[in-house]
């Protein structure tokens, strides 16, 4: 049994921190909406008024917040100067590489070990405990991460030192993007072929055509294994977030000066189609704005 500071309750971290309560830690968790600290609550947590409140006496903090800003304030003003030397902190958050290896910066200098340790998977994985972790720390500090996240995780893959769970993170979203972009465009030119859309899936998830995105995360309603296109394309992975992912793939290439014309692609595509006001809407939905039909989202 550990004592664990939760700071971040919304979609993934509700999940999250009722899971490590679940295995019998004791939580302390803190958000700034009231509502999400009642929800903890309900789940075996304890709320607490402050972000400080929550890692005082913590052995691990787990943070998962929106983006690199929030984590960068939220351990300079809160957890670095609050929390018990020593105690192992994990951010779980997808943020910039920059913030992850600067927030690991200043954690090191005041005595902390600190881990970047986004994950894949979303609002079902987190409230199911399978999420997979990406993490980014020292060898000799993995062991101990690892074991931290385990009530949370499906996977726990260490991706390297400081900020490279973050570059798996964002590598591996430009691949689903750019992947999900491609079969949804195969499909459309299929239909225009004639071409029936289950026997096109059987063929291309059998076929050098296969990927996640089409064995997995079929885009075409009714074809393949249940996904959110089964439900008006509802739940799942948001365009927002894949748009949210993709812009920091494109930072961190414009920064690293490695060249993604894949990417950028794929960026400007899903910042169309959000402004279209499809970012609540799943990222597989593109398949219907491919197809010339929009309006069937609606
Ligand atoms: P969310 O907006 O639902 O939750 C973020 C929570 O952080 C909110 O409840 C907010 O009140 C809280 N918060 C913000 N600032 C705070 C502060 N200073 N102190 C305490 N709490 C604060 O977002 P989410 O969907 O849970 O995503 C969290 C992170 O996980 C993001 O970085 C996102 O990119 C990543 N992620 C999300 C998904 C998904 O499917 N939702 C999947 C993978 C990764």
């Amino acid at each position: 049994m550990s004592r664990i500071g939760f700071i971040g309750l919304g979609h993934m971290g509700s999940g999250m921190a009722t899971n490590q309560a679940k295995a019998q830690h004791v939580v302390k968790a803190f958000d700034l909406s009231a509502e999400a600290l009642q929800r903890a609550e309900a789940n075996g947590c304890h709320p607490v008024a402050s972000a400080a409140d929550a890692v005082k006496d913590a052995e691990i903090v787990i943070t998962m917040l929106p983006a690199g800003s929030h984590v960068r304030s939220v351990y300079e003003t809160e957890v670095l100067p609050n929390a018990p030397r020593g105690a192992l902190l994990i951010d779980c958050s997808t943020i910039d590489v920059d913030s992850a290896r600067a927030v690991a910066g200043k954690a090191a200098e005041a005595g902390f070990t600190f881990a970047d340790a986004p994950v894949s998977g979303g609002i079902m994985a987190a409230e199911a405990g399978t999420l997979t972790f990406m993490v980014g720390c020292a060898d000799d500090q993995y062991e101990a991460v690892r074991a931290a996240l385990g009530p949370m995780a499906k996977a726990v893959v260490h991706a390297g030192a400081a900020g490279a769970g973050q570059a798996a993170k964002i590598c591996n979203n430009m691949v689903l993007g750019v992947t999900m972009l491609g079969v949804c465009e195969a499909f459309a030119l299929g239909e225009r072929l004639g071409l029936d859309p289950e026997r096109f899936f059987e063929i291309a998830s059998r076929s050098s055509g296969s990927s996640w995105s089409i064995n997995t995360y079929c885009p075409w309603p009714g074809v393949g294994p249940k996904t959110p296109a089964d439900n008006n394309y509802e739940g799942g992975f948001l365009t927002a977030l894949m748009l949210k992912d993709l812009k920091l793939a494109q930072e961190a290439a414009a920064r690293s000066g490695a060249a993604t014309p894949m990417g950028a692609q794929a960026e400007a595509l899903y910042a169309l189609f959000d402004r279209m006001g499809y970012g609540g809407k799943d990222f597989s939905a593109v398949l219907q704005w491919m197809r010339g039909q929009p309006q069937v989202l609606n």
